[in-house]
């Protein structure tokens, strides 16, 4: 358990200093930006900490349970929702492979292969890069950061990935330099508006409550920031990426309560847009200027 920070942390979207405790879970306080209403974790864990956590621990610590199979079955929507996203930006001809960062058991790659786009992984997870290269994938088992080079990725994709990020930044920063001009960053995550609007309702309002873990947004110390897409405008702008695009996530399958919100979510979009706050995720497509 690690105690709050005294001094205000600047908000990791929208740098503004204007916060305000959402919640605490499991030890773990979530601040809520005055601003751009993403939610972060403060302290952010120590990113020595949690790389070890991921490599030793993260594919056993029930963060996603099941086999590797079911796992990938689950997220099948959402792995084609992403192939969707990124084959309609992506410019002809694109030279160079995609990149799927935190590539996990390698649901997405599969995808990326079927549609014949040439791909690679990474990932921090010693057990899901054994996993996934005993598929046919290459995988290299390393931080985006650490990924030599430049201009080498057509585009990058990230499937729940974001939201563990402990330097939003250095990450797009490394992004912008492995991605060709014009190349493609294509991110699902979970968005803030989901778990502000039920953690608040599940609480009737008290913040000093416990926060739910609602739908598995809250989930510290993994889930580091619940950017808002206002936030992401806001950070993608300061790191030289454009949003070009903004989409409901799909939601996993696997149960009635997802099927129901991934049909509701699909009546909800065209009303309200971003404002519809019943998507637990978001995929957007950045390109890079
Ligand atoms: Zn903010």
């Amino acid at each position: 358990m690690q105690s709050p920070s005294d001094m205000p942390v600047p908000c990791a979207a929208c740098e503004s200093p204007r916060a305000r405790p959402f919640g605490a879970r499991r030890g773990w306080r979530y601040l809520e930006c005055l601003d751009c209403g993403s939610l972060q974790l403060d302290p952010m864990p120590d990113a020595e900490t949690l790389a070890r956590a991921y490599r030793d621990e993260y594919s056993r610590a029930g963060h996603y349970a099941g086999t590797p199979e079911a796992r990938n079955a689950a997220a099948r929507r959402v792995f084609q929702g992403i192939g969707d996203a990124y084959a309609a930006h992506a410019p002809a001809g694109a030279a160079g492979p995609v990149l799927d960062y935190g590539c996990g058991w390698g649901g997405l790659l599969d995808e990326l292969r079927a549609r014949g786009i040439p791909c690679e992984g990474a990932d921090l997870s010693r057990d899901m890069a054994a996993h996934t290269r005993a598929q046919g994938h290459p995988v290299h088992e390393a931080a985006l950061e650490a990924l030599e080079g430049e201009g080498r990725y057509a585009g990058i994709v990230m499937a729940a990935v974001f939201e563990h990020l402990t330097d939003h930044a250095a990450t797009l920063e490394a992004a912008r330099r492995l991605l060709v001009p014009g190349g493609l960053l294509v991110t699902f995550m979970p968005t803030a508006r989901f778990a502000r609007f039920f953690g608040k309702l599940f609480r009737l309002g008290l913040l000093r409550l416990p926060l739910p873990e609602i739908h598995g947004t809250l989930a510290p110390p993994w889930h580091t920031l619940l950017i808002s897409a206002s936030g992401l405008r806001a950070l993608a702008g300061r790191h030289g990426f454009d949003i070009v695009d903004l989409r409901p996530g799909p939601v996993q399958s696997g149960n009635p309560a997802n099927e129901a919100l991934h049909h509701l979510n699909r009546l909800g979009w065209p009303l309200l847009g971003e404002r519809w706050p019943l998507c637990p995720c978001h995929l957007f497509v950045l390109r890079k200027r």
